[in-house]
């Protein structure tokens, strides 16, 4: 069996009149990530090349798109996850880069280390050659947008063939944000996490707030204790809105391929697919 679940950001407003292309950019990264699980490719694989995808789609707020900081430059973070060994790679206050999410998985795969940030980043990121972009590239989508929802970071959930699970997150932070803020995206336990015993999940909205909670290993932790995936989703994002009054969603995923989605925000956009089925797109919770 094979899923893949992707989401493009809690905090959406209903009437956004880029929703449609938030839409269509989940459901193009789930059939990239479905295509890619039938001709046998890992999990990891799946949630590089969806989340690739949505970084490239101007209107999320991931990669193209990502929102600028106060001194106007576009600082990324992203994390990976590999359920089957716990290794991760992420990547925090990066610059230049269209595919944050690939750099993090050569944290992972070319270092022994598991998280770079900023200058460090970079400096790794040329001294592998990995494709680097203009600033101006980045941030010309974000710019365009209309009515920007306050949380439109990507994340990537998979389940191969192998049975194993992986996680991926990516974003360009939060508007206006401080130099040097980085949210919970790229931070293990917080922005996702995947480990093939429990459970993978991944998790977007007030980065603040979700660190706080470690929340998607909260998630994991609770399935792992006998919590179905879509009642442990739906109870750690009550936790997040009683306890911090705080706005966010998350998807998760457990090995037998049940998938979780709750959020507190209007609309949260993702799209999901079962093997060969046919890609479910949606904003709303399920029902
Ligand atoms: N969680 C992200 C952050 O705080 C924002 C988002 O979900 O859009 O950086």
């Amino acid at each position: 069996m094979t899923t893949i679940i992707v989401h493009g950001g809690a905090g959406w407003h209903r009437d956004n009149p880029r929703l449609p292309d938030a839409f269509a950019a989940c459901e193009a990264a789930a059939r990239t990530a479905q295509r890619l699980l039938l001709d046998g490719a890992s999990s990891l694989d799946a949630v590089e090349h969806a989340v690739r995808v949505l970084e490239d789609a101007p209107v999320l707020n991931a990669g193209r798109g990502s929102y600028a900081n106060t001194a106007g430059d576009v600082e990324m973070d992203a994390l990976i996850m590999d359920g089957s060994t716990l290794d991760i790679g992420a990547v925090a206050a990066v610059q230049r880069v269209l595919h944050p999410i690939s750099l993090a998985r050569r944290v992972m795969t070319d270092t022994p280390h598991t998280l770079l940030v900023a200058d460090g980043a970079s400096r790794f990121a040329d001294e592998i050659g990995f494709p680097r972009c203009d600033a101006s590239e980045l941030l010309a989508a974000a710019h365009a947008r209309t009515a920007a929802p306050p949380a439109d970071t990507v994340g990537a959930l998979a389940l191969d063939p192998d049975g194993n699970l992986a996680a991926a997150s990516s974003t360009g932070g939060i508007p206006r944000k401080l130099p040097g803020r980085v949210g919970d995206s790229p931070l293990p336990g917080s922005g996702a996490y995947a480990d093939n015993t429990t459970a993978a999940a991944t998790a977007t909205g007030d980065g603040e707030a979700l660190m706080k909670l470690v929340i998607s290993k909260h998630v994991c932790d609770a399935i792992a204790h006998g919590d179905a995936t879509q009642p442990a989703s739906e109870a750690a994002v009550t936790l997040l809105t009683d306890r911090l009054h705080a706005m966010g969603g998350l998807i998760a995923l457990d090995p037998r391929g049940n998938i979780g989605i709750a959020f507190n925000a209007e609309a949260m956009p993702y799209a999901f697919a079962v093997d060969d089925a046919k890609i479910t797109v949606s904003d709303a919770p399920p029902s």
